[in-house]
């Protein structure tokens, strides 16, 4: 980068490091983008900018592990530059772009093109998730190699899962040599067909087609079959079901390489929101029953689901004014995640720190980067997320840095927000 860093003090927060379990008032110093020092009362020589911290908590910067970018192709709905400045909205430094971009990021020019759109725009930092087949089309693998190469940190065919189960397990194959996990989306598309929202009570009221559960919980216990198989590391995206949780459980006890995530509105919806064909609230997979949401919170608070990811897909206005069969799937999250999440501390589903730890130290893990990213310990990067856990604020989606407006949130109180947010040692955002 060609400008020069501005060292940076961090006074008396209460800085929260899940993965050294720091949890202690102290400050926080960064020099030449690197975290220096943490100690009491520091007070460092040369010029640097003070931002007191008092009342705030000082985190590892968040990484989500599940973002669409929708550039290149979809500009209309977001670029990189309004992604990454809702990211930082939200207190994450760090992104991993999913592949089902036009074209999609199945080569390596791709891959090169998002992360130098990322890094022209000086947000969050963009870890590109190249596509596992070309085209997303299940048939034929990409070149994984030049896909790691370029930058590329995982694979998948997200929205596009790869229903062959051969061309899965090569895949997965393939994984070990470079290293990286293979993230699925579950959906075994012949199950959810043509379905809108999950199968249940809602959908029998609406007079909906129903995804049922077992379309997600059929591809998990694949996946973790082909896990077993391989050896490979498997991460499943954005778990809603209970039937997912306790397989992903068992699959763990067995000692198997296998990950998971889920998303703040797997913990926080059920079904129900569907009522009134409400198009803000329809995604896959498809929010799910009291019992699933349930059980998705006893995943994270007994460490099953070791990550919290946004799954953010916004859409333009236009296409979420449709009628319901029509609208496409997906919310936006990036600017809810981290107040809905402290929702959970304040339910007592799990601690602070634990809950901090599913946006950093647990995705960190996922990548294989534990030893590099999501922590705050001195020699690392420093990417610190800022939060005021008592801030007050209502949703108004018209405020997002997203151009995605499409939230199931809209309206709603929230408590906490992200005030700053660090990048590598730069403040991106100061609120
Ligand atoms: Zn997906
Ligand atoms: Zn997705």
């Amino acid at each position: 980068m060609a400008d020069t860093h501005q060292n940076i003090l961090i006074r008396g927060g209460r800085i929260i490091d899940p993965g050294s379990g720091l949890d202690a008032v102290l400050d926080l110093w960064i020099e030449a983008g690197v975290i220096a020092a943490i100690g009491p009362n520091l007070s460092p020589t040369g010029p640097h900018r003070v931002i007191s911290a008092m009342g705030q908590i000082v985190a590892p910067g968040f990484i989500d592990l599940h973002t669409h970018l929708r550039e290149p192709g979809f500009e209309y709905k977001e670029t990189i530059a309004t992604a990454t400045e809702a990211a930082v909205a939200g207190g994450f430094t760090t992104l991993c772009a999913m592949p089902n971009s036009n074209p999609v990021n199945d080569h390596a020019s791709v891959t090169e093109f998002i992360r130098k759109r990322a890094e022209r725009a000086g947000f969050a930092r963009v870890l590109p998730v190249g596509a596992i087949t070309k085209g997303l089309l299940g048939k034929e693998m990409a070149e994984m190699g030049d896909l790691v190469a370029a930058g590329c940190v995982a694979v998948s065919d997200d929205g596009h899962p790869v229903s062959d189960s051969e061309i899965m397990r090569r895949a997965m194959e393939y994984s070990k040599i470079f290293n990286i996990p293979v993230i699925d989306h579950c959906e075994d598309l012949n199950l959810t067909a043509d379905g809108i929202i999950f199968e249940g009570m809602t959908s029998t009221r609406l007079g909906l087609k129903g995804i049922p559960a077992a379309s997600e919980t059929v591809m998990v216990a694949r996946d973790i079959l082909l896990a077993e198989l391989t050896g490979a590391r498997v991460h499943l995206a954005h778990i809603s079901t209970a039937g997912s949780v306790s397989l992903i459980r068992e699959a763990k006890r067995k000692g198997i390489a296998v990950t998971a995530e889920t998303a703040p509105h797997y913990f926080t919806l059920t079904h129900e929101q569907l009522d009134g064909f409400n198009g803000n609230a329809k995604m896959k997979p498809p929010l799910a029953s009291s019992d699933d949401l349930r059980e998705i919170r006893a995943g994270l608070a007994d460490g099953t689901l070791t990550a919290i990811a946004t799954d953010h897909a916004p859409h333009a206005a236009y296409e979420k004014a449709q009628e319901i069969a029509h609208i496409p799937f997906g919310i936006v999250g990036l600017e809810t995640a981290l107040p809905l999440s402290l929702r959970l501390v304040e339910d007592g589903v799990c601690s602070l720190s634990d809950m901090i730890r599913a946006f950093t130290t647990g995705p960190a893990a996922v990548l294989g980067r534990a030893n590099t990213m999501g922590c705050l310990a001195v020699g690392r990067a420093a990417d610190v997320t800022l939060i005021d856990p008592e801030a007050e604020w209502v949703v108004d989606a018209t405020l997002f840095k997203s151009k995605g407006r499409n939230s199931p949130f809209i309206g709603w109180k929230m408590r906490g927000r992200a005030t700053a947010v660090i990048v590598q040692g730069k403040v991106v955002e100061n609120g």
